[in-house]
């Protein structure tokens, strides 16, 4: 796995741990507690037991949502816990707190937000948490709208918020349907729309551009979700439909993106940003709204979680600065990279006899297709056994019930378009993806056959 070398790892960051204890050498020792043959033990215990997980870090891994963090991250996070800053207050993480701001001022950027309010968070649905809070006090006892392939926290984090929540049908691609939207939006109880530009389950992004258009004949909020695509904004190989709503980023009111799912982070790290620094206010009442759009706040005061790992923005912070957000860099084309992977696997799946596609191509790196069955039972079960023998080749791949209207509608002509279907899923989220496409059709091809036979055994 290239991208958990310890050796370099451990090197950098005992050079990097030897600076940190230089600018506390004046003071009088106090060694840690010693690591022991017991603690040894204990560790390779650790390692052991740890056997027990899917191999997320490597490209077979093509499963679900899982993207090893780049060593810097874990180097930075790991050097950070050393002196383990807590970001609440500037007086728990100085320096941490320094680099948060500069790694959410990074964010708005590339969202080309010229200013901003804002913070990272435990991951995305207390990111979303806090957006819907301060949407929810805008506009007291309004209803809160995501589309029915929005994440599913979000009717959760609505009932705790005492916010009743509406859930708007999805067009054939996932989308949020504009007609079915602008009839809620008609009877003025809509206080908020949570748009999901990619949507955890098959990454499709909902029309931001054409939804902000109806901002002009109805009052309400627009939240953009993007915990898992945010950064998607810097691809070159958008089709011309995401591409559209993501270039209305900058008209939104608040966003959710999480560092942890894309950013190449250790989890733990979501952000949520305001548009308008005023929203500041909300969050303490006594305060003058200058004093939230000041260099000197305590992120404490500007955020619903009390404590809050400031390794978390010094790992974020020391990957930014390697890996700049910056249309057509490095990290911008990991991104391209897997999105060419899910083309490509797509294209690939689309042309064979076994498998269904569905209409249109992926939208951004998640590709999912049916096991072709004369009967939805049949697909369901042929995916199952597809899944199991694609493991037993090293090769992990996702499942997800997903609605027949997402395929042609030929496909089950006789079945009702909202009943689901279990379907494959493969989120090709590494830049490695794009090298390993072979390999992974390869076992793609030798599962199904493996699963055919099984099943007319
Ligand atoms: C993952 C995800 C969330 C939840 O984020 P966590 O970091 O898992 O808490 C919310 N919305 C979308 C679109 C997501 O993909």
């Amino acid at each position: 796995m290239p991208k958990n070398q310890p050796d370099d790892l451990f090197k950098l960051l005992a050079a990097a741990q030897h600076r940190l204890d230089e600018g506390f050498a004046d003071l009088p020792p106090n060694p840690a507690p010693p690591l022991d043959e017991q603690a040894a033990a204990i560790l390779d215990e650790v390692a052991t037991k740890l056997h027990d997980n899917y191999p997320y870090a490597h490209p077979l891994y093509a499963g679900q949502m899982l993207k090893p963090p780049h060593p810097i991250a874990r180097a930075a996070y790991a050097l950070a816990m050393s002196v383990n800053p807590n970001n609440h207050a500037l007086d728990g993480g100085r320096a941490s707190s320094a680099l948060e701001i500069e790694a959410v001022a990074a964010l708005a950027k590339m969202f080309h937000w010229p200013q901003h309010l804002g913070h990272l968070s435990s991951g995305g649905t207390f990111a979303n948490l806090e957006a819907l809070w301060v949407a929810g006090q805008l506009a007291p006892g309004k209803a809160v709208a995501a589309s029915d392939q929005a994440h599913y926290t979000h009717s959760r984090i609505s009932s705790v918020l005492g916010l009743p929540f509406v859930a708007v049908p999805t067009d054939d691609t996932g989308r949020m349907d504009l007609t079915a939207l602008e009839h809620l939006l008609k009877t003025e109880n809509i206080g908020t729309v949570v748009v999901t530009l990619g949507t955890t389950a098959i990454g499709s992004v909902d029309p931001l551009d054409q939804i902000l258009k109806l901002q002009g004949r109805y009052k309400f909020r627009i939240h953009v979700d993007a915990a898992y695509g945010g950064y998607f904004t810097l691809a070159s190989n958008l089709a011309p439909e995401a591409r559209e709503a993501y270039d209305a980023i900058p008209y939104a009111d608040s966003i959710v993106v999480d560092p942890h799912k894309h950013g190449l982070q250790p989890y733990g790290c979501g952000a949520v940003l305001f548009r308008d620094p005023a929203v500041g206010r909300l969050y303490r009442h006594d305060s003058p709204y200058t004093y939230f759009s000041s260099k000197e706040l305590h992120l404490g005061e500007i955020s619903l979680e009390c404590s809050r790992a400031g390794a978390s923005a010094v790992a974020l912070w020391a990957t930014q600065r390697l890996l700049p957000y910056a249309p057509g860099g490095t990290f911008a084309q990991g991104l391209e990279a897997g999105r060419d992977a899910a083309l490509e696997l797509n294209r690939r799946l689309a042309h064979s006899s076994h498998f269904v596609t569905p209409a249109t191509p992926p939208q951004l790196d998640i590709v999912f297709w049916a096991a072709k069955s004369g009967t939805t039972a049949g697909s369901s079960a042929l995916a199952q056994h597809i899944f199991d023998e694609a493991a037993r080749l090293d090769l992990h791949l996702a499942l997800a019930n997903l609605p027949i209207r997402f395929f042609p509608p030929d496909t089950w002509p006789q079945v009702e378009q909202n009943k689901t279907v279990t379907c494959l899923r493969s989120v090709l989220m590494k830049p490695e993806h794009l090298s390993w496409l072979d390999r992974i059709w390869q076992r793609l091809e030798a599962a199904t056959g493996q699963a055919a036979l099984s099943i007319t055994q």
